[in-house]
C-alpha cells in the first residue's frame, strides 16, 4: 500500500474540550482512515501508486476521468495538514514573522481571523478555510469546496480549517461559527503556519 496514514500528532483527548475524542476517533479513525483506504484501492496497479501524495494530487487536478482519485488524495493531504494546523497547547502566540505578514496583508491579528472566519461560514457547503501565501508572498485567506486544496492553484497553505459537517456536528452541532471561533482562538497552531511561510 503506497500511502499510509499519517499518526495524529497529539492523543485522540488533547484537544478536548473544544473538539471530542470522539470526534477525533470518527473525524481521524474513520473519515481521514477511509480516504486514504480508497486512494489506495484507486491507484492500485496504476502508475499513480509509485507518486509522491502530492504529485498524485497535482496530476489529477484537472483531469476529470480522475476525480476519485483527485478527491480522495487531497482530503488525504488536507487532513494530514488540518491536524498538524492544531495544537493542545494553544493559545498559541503568533511569531513575529507571522504577525509582521499579517500586519501587512490584513492589518491586524483580528481582521485576519474575522477574514478566516467569514471565509470558513461562508464556505457553501463541505470544503476548507485557509491562511495562504501566494505567488508574490503576501499572505491571503481563501476557501475551497469539497476537496480542492490550495498548492495546486498557485497558493502556498499556511493554517486550514475543516468546515465539512463531519469535522464539528458531533461537538456543536449546526453551530459552525462557534466551531470556527474556537478553532481560530484556542486550537489553530500559528507556530506552524509561520513555518510554513516560504
Ligand atoms: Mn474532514
Amino acid at each position: 500500500m503506497p500511502f499510509d496514514l499519517p499518526p495524529l500528532p497529539y492523543a485522540k483527548e488533547a484537544l478536548e474540550p473544544h473538539i471530542s475524542a470522539r470526534t477525533i476517533e470518527y473525524h481521524y479513525g474513520k473519515h481521514h482512515q477511509a480516504y486514504v483506504t480508497n486512494l489506495n484501492a484507486l491507484v492500485k496497479d496504476t502508475p499513480l501508486n509509485a507518486l509522491s501524495l502530492e504529485e498524485v494530487i497535482r496530476q489529477t487536478a484537472k483531469d476529470e476521468s480522475k476525480a476519485a482519485v483527485f478527491n480522495n488524495a487531497a482530503q488525504a493531504w488536507n487532513h494530514a495538514f488540518f491536524w498538524k494546523s492544531m495544537t493542545p497547547d494553544g493559545p498559541v502566540a503568533p511569531p513575529q514573522k507571522l504577525i509582521d505578514a499579517i500586519a501587512s496583508a490584513f492589518g491586524d491579528f483580528a481582521t485576519m481571523k474575522d477574514q478566516f472566519k467569514q471565509a470558513a461560514i461562508g464556505q457553501f457547503g463541505s470544503g476548507w478555510a485557509w491562511l495562504v501565501q501566494n505567488e508574490n508572498g503576501a499572505l491571503q485567506i481563501v476557501k475551497t469546496p469539497n476537496a480542492m486544496t490550495p498548492f495546486v492553484l498557485g497558493l502556498r497553505p499556511l493554517l486550514t480549517c475543516d468546515v465539512w459537517e463531519h469535522a464539528y456536528y458531533l461537538d456543536y452541532q449546526n453551530r459552525r461559527p462557534d466551531f470556527v471561533q474556537t478553532f481560530l482562538d484556542k486550537l489553530a497552531d500559528w507556530d506552524f503556519a509561520a513555518k510554513n511561510m516560504a
